[in-house]
């Protein structure tokens, strides 16, 4: 039997499920998971409990290249604002070919990592000069190849990007590669559909970069026209990462960015609300009402000293929410989770803060909702392991020192909250197909060698 796979314990929507046979057509797609069926019949076995694929929602693949190197102190004060200079410079040495290394690495690493899905917010779009390169939509289909060529499933989100500040401000002279405007990023869209098409693998969306960088009425005209161009396609945006740019928004409209969001445009489930950090207890409310999702990347906030979300209150209320690793200091989806939950319990001095008392199994609940919330956030049918949804799957090794004898209910716990030098990760299939076996990448002797040639070029420059 082809396309089709056994596993003895599966993770489905409803819950942990036995003897269950998954089958899928050729766009990667499942066509039946059967649960309770009498053996595999000819399908392949998987060697371990299956759990779906996580996206990650949140993604700036270059930065990939940085982790590591701005934990120095340089600025007395040194904060957000004085790391975006930094990275301001490495963006400046970006080059395709170096993105495109940079890239496959990063969707390898996220692939092993159990991530099989990833949103990437683009915002380096033009030559050093701040030109357009001969086809303007060089650098995103590097990303596109580097997805495509690891088997990472990719909504790309093109950055619309304008101003400096609050107030649209002139741009600086370092935010040149990134400049452009509505009609050109839907202009780019449209070139990138017809150059790219898209596929379960694929899709487009796009990011106004923050209400700091775009201005209200290009706001709307993008959001208008994106929807008449792509109908239902997501859109991302930054939105209260730091308190300056709350307190910026504030004198400038007189509203928390979150509040003026909610109040001027139309957001919904299409929308995903990248570092909803700070946030009154009615914007958490207005947030969770509006079915857009809340993009916690806890690992890069407490990197950059942001700040902590409101995660307890905004899950009570309903709210939705994925995560993503954002400046790739970490990429690993357990540690996002774990971190997410301990911020909690450091700022409320509890546990399982982020549990209910309808979702007690906290590990399970996490991960459930950060999958849910992440496929919304992608726009791609990546919603676990039910039919119609793609085929993009993890399979545990049950022998593993964190997993071993423990009853199913268990078992996202011993993957989620015990980190020790080994992953249970073992197997890795994006989109009906296997991408890592035995924790091995089938490209990454290749990818590494072309990463460390890449990271040379860019240290060096
Ligand atoms: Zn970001």
């Amino acid at each position: 039997m082809t396309n089709a796979l056994f596993a003895q314990d599966a993770l489905l929507p409803s819950g942990w499920a036995q003897n269950v046979l998954f089958q899928w057509d050729t766009h990667g797609l499942l066509t039946s998971v059967t649960t309770d069926t009498t053996g595999p019949a000819g399908a392949e076995v998987a060697a371990g409990p299956v759990i779906p694929g996580m996206p990650n929602l949140h993604s700036h693949a270059f930065q990939r290249a940085m982790a590591g190197l701005t934990e120095y102190l340089g600025d007395p004060q040194d904060s957000f604002w004085s790391w975006r200079k930094l990275m301001y410079q490495f963006a400046q040495k970006i080059d395709p070919d170096t993105l495109e290394a940079v890239a496959r690495q990063l969707y390898t690493e996220m692939l092993k990592a159990g991530y099989t899905s990833v949103c990437e917010f683009h915002y380096v779009h033009h030559d050093v000069g701040g030109k357009p390169y001969a086809n303007p939509a060089e650098l995103s289909a590097r990303l596109v190849k580097a997805a495509s060529e690891t088997g990472m499933g990719l909504t790309l989100l093109p950055v619309l990007y304008q101003h400096s500040g609050f107030g649209e401000k002139a741009p600086l002279p370092e935010q040149a590669r990134f400049i452009n405007n509505p009609d050109w990023m839907l202009n780019l869209l449209a070139s990138l559909e017809q150059q790219h098409p898209a596929h379960t693998g694929l899709t487009y969306g796009v990011a106004p970069h923050s209400l700091r960088a775009v201005g209200p009425a290009a706001l709307q005209y993008m959001q208008q026209h994106l929807h008449q161009q792509l109908p239902g396609a997501p859109i991302h945006i930054h939105i209260a990462e730091q308190t300056k740019e709350v307190d910026d928004c504030v004198t400038l409209t007189g509203q928390r960015p979150v509040a003026w969001l909610l109040d001027h445009l139309p957001v919904d489930e299409r929308w995903c609300l990248v570092h909803a950090t700070h946030l009154q207890p009615e914007e958490t409310a207005a947030m969770a009402a509006s079915q857009a999702i809340a993009g916690i990347c806890a690992t890069t906030e407490a990197n950059l000293g942001d700040g902590i979300f409101d995660g307890v209150n905004y899950l009570q209320m309903g709210g939705r929410w994925g995560i993503g690793s954002d400046s790739h200091i970490s990429v690993s989806m357990v540690e996002e989770l774990r971190l997410f939950e301990y911020s909690q319990r450091l700022r409320d001095r509890r546990r399982n803060a982020l549990a209910t008392a309808d979702h007690p199994n906290l590990a399970e609940y996490l991960y459930q909702s950060a999958l849910a919330g992440g496929a919304q956030a992608t726009g791609r049918p990546v919603n676990g392991l039910q039919t119609g949804q793609r085929a993009d799957l993890l399979v545990l090794d049950a022998e593993h020192a964190n997993l071993v004898h423990k009853p199913q209910h268990q078992l996202l716990a011993g993957l989620v909250f015990c980190q020790h030098n080994t992953t249970p990760i073992r197997d890795v299939m994006s989109g009906g197909k296997f991408v890592v076996k035995q924790q091995v990448h089938a490209t990454e002797s290749q990818t590494s060698t072309g990463y460390k040639a890449a990271l040379k070029t860019l240290l060096d420059a």
